[in-house]
């Protein structure tokens, strides 16, 4: 394993790895849930051995932080990336490839991350994991504990869709349901950790959570023949989605496997959109009242998105906003086109991606990767056919 320790995003600080579990000490000293996180942690790695490892036999884990052995039963990951021509030449590009993470075991992208949190909690000999939710990180960290025989703690908002609710029960997790929003469990769950112990997987929080989502963003390198797309399109609530694909290809380049990054497209929904104003004003502030039918992306204070805005910077990408509406419709175009079925949040990347071509932000000959985050049957009420 090449992990070799970690670093504040915030002050360039360095950690042991079992020296600091979540946020840095020093830059976390004024955090209260209720903003984005401070003093956010990235795993580092010796990149100069995985370059050269790689050269022998590139694969994705050499850049793991959790030793395979630790590794829940349960498999994640390995989706799909395929061509789709009739999608593109529906929206006007030439060369367009969906990634589908509506295939893991949950449905969603989320059981990356808890795959790589769980397998931690099994090196630490924790029997409790602990997270916030509003429904799909929840999924995953129930199919997960489940495979790895731990308790999952699941605080997340009553307005979640039914099917995840499901879900969580089906796996046996303890869920505690938070009269109020996504913002108010993830305080809830930071209060119960802080009580009764347990790890706690809150996304962004724990920098695992990003350490696992980068693997999306490896395997699409690797499944576009080792080429760097033109651009990637994120569904973004949180983050850090955008922070694990952005992280992937800034490994890859400092190990010296690639020269340049992709370009990112961060889509929100439109009431939920305080990364985009942040991007674009340089000044953040929470989101005023968030309500969508894309209850993945649905969002006051995102965690991580001072990491997001700066991966948007770096990769000279951006950030653009969509309706319910436009959500929908990409809904139906994209299950009508491809034959994929995705939630709404998972909906509103094609949606993005429509608007940012019809802005000739996107070019009609790039080549776009879509990640389709989520998968529909979790939210069959919000379908509008
Ligand atoms: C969580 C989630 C997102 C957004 O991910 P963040 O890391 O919160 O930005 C997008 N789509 C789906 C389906 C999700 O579950
Ligand atoms: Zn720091």
């Amino acid at each position: 394993m090449f992990f070799k320790h970690y670093r504040c995003t915030q002050c360039g600080k360095e950690y042991k790895r079992d020296e600091v579990r979540y946020l840095c000490p020093d830059c976390s000293k004024d955090y209260r849930a209720g903003m984005p996180l401070t003093g956010v942690l990235e795993a580092i790695f010796d990149y100069e051995s995985i370059g050269r490892k790689w050269k022998e036999n590139p694969g994705i884990e050499l850049f793991a932080a959790v030793e395979p052995e630790f590794y829940p039963e349960l498999s994640v990951g390995n989706t799909p990336l395929f061509r789709s021509n009739r999608l593109a030449e529906a929206i006007g590009l030439t060369d367009l490839s969906i990634k589908n993470d509506g295939l893991n075991p949950s449905g969603s992208l989320k059981d990356r991350a808890s795959h790589l949190v769980v397998a931690e909690a099994l090196r630490l000999k924790e029997k409790k994991v602990v997270t916030a939710s509003t429904g799909n990180a929840a999924c995953a960290l129930s199919a997960l504990c489940a495979s790895a025989g731990l308790e999952a703690v699941i605080f997340a908002p009553q307005s979640a869709p039914p099917a995840k609710l499901v879900q969580i029960k089906v796996h046996g997790a303890t869920l505690v349901t938070v009269d109020g929003t996504y913002d108010d469990a993830f305080a809830a769950s930071l209060e119960y950790t802080t009580r009764e112990g347990g790890l706690n997987r809150n996304t962004g929080y724990h920098p695992l959570t990003i350490e696992g989502k980068k693997s999306v963003g490896l395997e699409i390198y690797l499944q576009n023949g080792q080429n760097v797309p033109d651009w990637i399109v994120v569904p973004v609530g949180d983050g850090v989605i955008l922070a694990g694909v952005h992280k992937a290809f800034v490994d890859l380049q400092r190990a010296g496997i690639i020269s340049r990054l992709p370009r990112l497209l961060s889509v929100q929904a439109e009431s939920s959109d305080a990364i985009t104003k942040y991007f674009i004003t340089g000044r953040y502030s929470d989101a005023v009242k968030p309500s969508t039918i894309a209850d993945s992306i649905s969002v006051r204070t995102p965690s991580n998105a001072h990491w997001a805005v700066r991966a948007l910077k770096e990769t000279n990408g951006t950030s653009i906003t969509v309706t319910d509406d436009e959500i929908s419709q990409a809904q139906n175009l994209l299950a009508k086109t491809t034959g994929v079925f995705a939630e709404p949040a998972a909906s509103a990347g094609l949606a993005g991606l429509i608007k940012a071509v019809g802005q000739h932000t996107i070019s009609r000959t790039d080549k776009v990767v879509l990640l389709v985050t989520g998968h529909g049957l979790k939210d069959i009420g919000a379908v509008k056919v």
